[in-house]
């Protein structure tokens, strides 16, 4: 009899084959310390992956994006655009670097970023006189934005594009990559995600002298001089040659990490759509949402029960499910701070939840997920 109470996990690390194997090497060789032929690798095989010229093997998620805020030379009380419904680290590193977010809201297709209000965000900001530096895109939930209208309009007013692709690695949109369509994209190697390092990040981009610069900030700034000699301020921000060692396994299996999460939201949508007031993220039309979590709208009046509720039923279970992301427009750090549009955001706020989705969930743990909210259904 397996423990009916043993923890189910949100979305919890899983080795492949090849990682251990990968990380020995490193020891064998002695390249323990951060940079090394791993690092090398892994930024060619990750490149490679996501289709763009130069990747640097970063820290975290949340260092790939503050080395490319402070590519922009931003300028105190400067704006950038970004997605309201998202992770605090999309937002975090555009006042890292003096500047002031200003939100834009998602739309119902996709749970991403709305290229209608985006336009009129824009056109307004321009209209003052306070025209945006940057757009922060995110792609979440494992699924892409819809990149063609926003890439197009930035390109027409000239605004660089950076994307969040923390937790959309190994999605599509139109067949091509999210992450890769404007000036450099980010992706995130942290505990949670798809693949994972224990933590690490990744910068991505075409631009050959931005990568270039982003790695000499990652290293402390300095000078190429033979004593340590300094011009600019730097950062240590470089991933460690074991973990990218880790990172190069990892990225060999993320295609059946991808399968994995969308068996599971397929077996999950097979159990549970037939409830009343209960609705699944959508998949837009456009490619293919890894799944990275399931997430599911609950309508307390149909439902019988609030997400709340639901979520509070699961943890009796001992079963990890969390309120979908809150809107950075209504947190505290950001109140004050302007959003065009903002009630589709807190709508899925109000009534979304994740539920347990890791490649390595089993299907017995799943099931007892599915019967806990089917519980929770029929409680009303
Ligand atoms: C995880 C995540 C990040 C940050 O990545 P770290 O590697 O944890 O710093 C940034 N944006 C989004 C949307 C994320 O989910």
């Amino acid at each position: 009899m397996p423990d009916r109470k043993s923890r189910v996990y949100l979305s919890s690390p899983h080795m492949g084959g090849d990682e251990l194997r990968l990380v020995t090497e490193a020891f064998a060789s002695n390249w323990i310390a951060p940079l090394g032929p791993s690092v090398d690798a892994f930024e060619a095989e990750f490149a490679a992956r996501v289709g763009t010229a130069h990747a640097a093997a970063l820290s975290s998620g949340t260092a790939a994006l503050h080395l490319a805020m402070r590519w922009l030379r931003l300028q105190p009380g400067d704006e950038v655009i970004c997605s309201t419904f998202t992770f605090s680290a999309t937002v975090n590193p555009i006042v890292y670097e003096g500047a002031r977010p200003v939100f834009v809201d998602c739309e119902r297709e996709s749970w991403n970023m709305s290229p209608e209000l985006l336009a009129e965000a824009i056109a307004d900001r321009v209209k003052r006189g306070r025209r945006p530096k940057a757009v922060v895109l995110v792609h979440i939930y494992g699924q892409s934005a819809d990149l063609d209208p926003i890439v197009a309009l930035c390109a027409r007013y000239g605004i660089p594009l950076i994307e969040d692709a923390a937790e959309a690695l190994g999605a599509t949109y139109r067949g091509r990559v999210p992450g890769s369509s404007g000036l450099c994209g980010i992706h995130s190697f942290n505990g949670n995600k798809i693949i994972t390092t224990s933590g690490g990040g990744m910068l991505v981009s075409n631009d050959g002298a931005l990568i270039e610069k982003a790695r000499f900030w990652a290293t402390q700034a300095r000078d190429a001089a033979p004593h340590y000699q300094h011009s600019e301020i730097g950062f240590n921000y470089r991933l460690s040659n074991v973990l990218a060692a880790i990172g190069r396994g990892q990225l060999r299996v993320l295609d059946d990490r991808v399968a994995a999460r969308r068996a599971h939201c397929a077996a999950y949508q097979a159990a549970l759509a037939g409830l009343p007031g209960l609705e699944f993220m959508p998949e837009a039309a456009w490619g293919r949402s890894t799944r990275w979590l399931t997430c599911v709208l609950i309508d307390p009046e149909k439902f019988g029960a609030d997400r709340e509720k639901v979520r509070l039923a699961l943890e009796a279970e001992n079963i990890e499910a969390r309120p979908v992301w809150k809107p950075m427009h209504l947190q505290p750090v950001f109140a004050g701070s302007e959003c065009y549009g903002g009630a589709v955001a807190e709508d899925l706020f109000a009534r979304g939840l994740c539920l347990p989705s890791g490649s390595n969930l089993t299907a017995e743990d799943r099931g007892r997920v599915i019967a806990a909210v089917q519980a929770a259904a029929r409680r009303r």
